[in-house]
């Protein structure tokens, strides 16, 4: 027998999660983001009743040495409560809860992106930013390979996998399937989803999202893919070019509109904004990785629909540009742009951050950032 999660017996589990649970305990899974800026991490508690807002949630702590956050010997880093979904996995009254993390002077811990993008978004309320993200990701095997795909060497080119139907064409659809429903269940704004180019390569969408939401329904998205991927015994990457060669890479494109370019004459507005966000392309690149740029260098070459990562480009339709204008919104006059820069493994509250402050505030001059510390010991 495989010794693996994926591979226990499922319906003894189903024999424990059937059973009743006292109805004034809710069980609370905290999740929150560690030191690499890309990981998540999780720990449950019960709580005395069923909370009905965030604020009723109670703060909480964790050992920040073992997630690459604190040194040993001032290790206790701080769970603050932001953001509250149904437990899709646990069910009932049970919460998934999401959090910001504090240390011990209560400051933000360097990963912690949620409190600057917060007062950013405070300042935009007026222009009602919205945004929509494409969530690309990869299905590995748990030795690192791409589920599906043959044990030694490679499926066929890349032309018939994108939103393709068949066993020869998709690879993992339970999991895209068990992922899109868990997240309905859970609350998320998730739009759709789709097979993508390469195969093994999906994506879901999250959107329209007012502000600081995006960030927050983004990342809870992504805990429950990795839960739901654990149950099946297979592995996500959020690699933004998990194999090299004429394979395509994963991005996070985030789509994006203020109340200005959504009404009648919003061209005008759309092209204003595209205007301002050429003048920062080196500040946003430099964001939408967690490493600076580095990885999307490996995914924005100017090929395989993508814009190269040295040049801001702009057009309708154009999937080889930073930022594309819908052909749809160039038809009416109104609507909302596509970032296609941002890395799969981006942080949402980074690239949301940054194209506010260049389109809407037009002010960076405030702007603190840390390259998150954690990756690479
Ligand atoms: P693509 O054609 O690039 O594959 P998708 O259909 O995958 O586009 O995703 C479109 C995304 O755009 C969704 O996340 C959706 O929520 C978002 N979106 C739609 N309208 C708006 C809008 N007015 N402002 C911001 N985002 C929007
Ligand atoms: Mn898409
Ligand atoms: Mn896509
Ligand atoms: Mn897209």
């Amino acid at each position: 027998m495989a010794m693996y999660s994926g591979a226990l017996d499922k319906t003894v589990t189903h024999r424990y999660m059937d059973m009743m649970q006292p109805s004034d305990k809710v069980q609370a899974m905290y999740v929150w983001l560690d030191g690499t800026g890309e990981g998540l991490r999780c720990k449950s508690r019960t709580l005395d009743g069923v909370p009905k807002s965030i604020k009723e949630l109670p703060m909480w702590n964790y050992d920040g040495s073992s997630t690459k956050q604190a040194s040993g010997s001032n290790s206790d880093m701080l769970l603050k409560p932001v953001s509250m979904f149904t437990d899709p996995f646990r069910r009932g009254n049970n919460k998934l809860v999401w959090c910001e993390v504090f240390d011990y002077r209560n400051e933000p811990t360097v990963t912690n992106y949620r409190a600057s993008c917060n007062e950013v978004m405070d300042k935009a309320r007026d222009s009602e930013p919205w945004f929509g993200i494409e969530q690309e990701y990869t299905i590995l095997k748990q030795d690192g390979s791409p589920f599906g795909w043959p044990h030694q060497g490679y499926p066929g080119p890349q032309g018939p996998y994108y939103c393709g139907v068949g066993a020869n064409k998709v690879y993992g659809r339970d999991i895209v399937e068990a992922h899109y429903r868990a997240c309905l269940y859970a609350g998320i704004k998730i739009c759709g989803t789709n097979a993508e180019v390469m195969p093994s390569q999906w994506e879901f969408q999250v959107g329209p999202c007012l502000g600081i939401e995006m960030g927050d329904h983004l990342w809870m998205a992504r805990f429950i893919l990795h839960r739901v991927a654990e149950d099946f015994g297979v592995v996500i990457t959020l690699d933004p070019k998990p194999i090299p060669g004429d394979w395509n890479g994963a991005g996070c494109h985030t789509n994006y509109s203020t109340k200005q370019m959504r009404e009648d004459g919003g061209i005008k507005h759309i092209e204003t904004a595209i205007g301002r966000l050429s003048k920062y392309h080196t500040e946003h690149i430099r964001l939408y990785d967690p490493k600076e740029g580095k990885d999307n260098s490996r995914r924005l070459t100017g090929h395989h629909e993508t814009s190269t990562i040295h040049e801001f480009s702009s057009g309708v339709a154009n999937r080889g540009a930073s930022i594309r204008i819908p052909r749809q919104v160039a038809e009416e006059g109104k609507g909302y742009i596509e970032d296609r820069r941002p890395s799969s493994n981006c942080d949402p509250y980074l690239v949301t951050e940054a194209i506010v402050r260049s389109t809407v505030l037009e002010d960076w001059s405030d702007f603190y950032y840390e390259m998150p510390n954690g990756q690479d010991d």
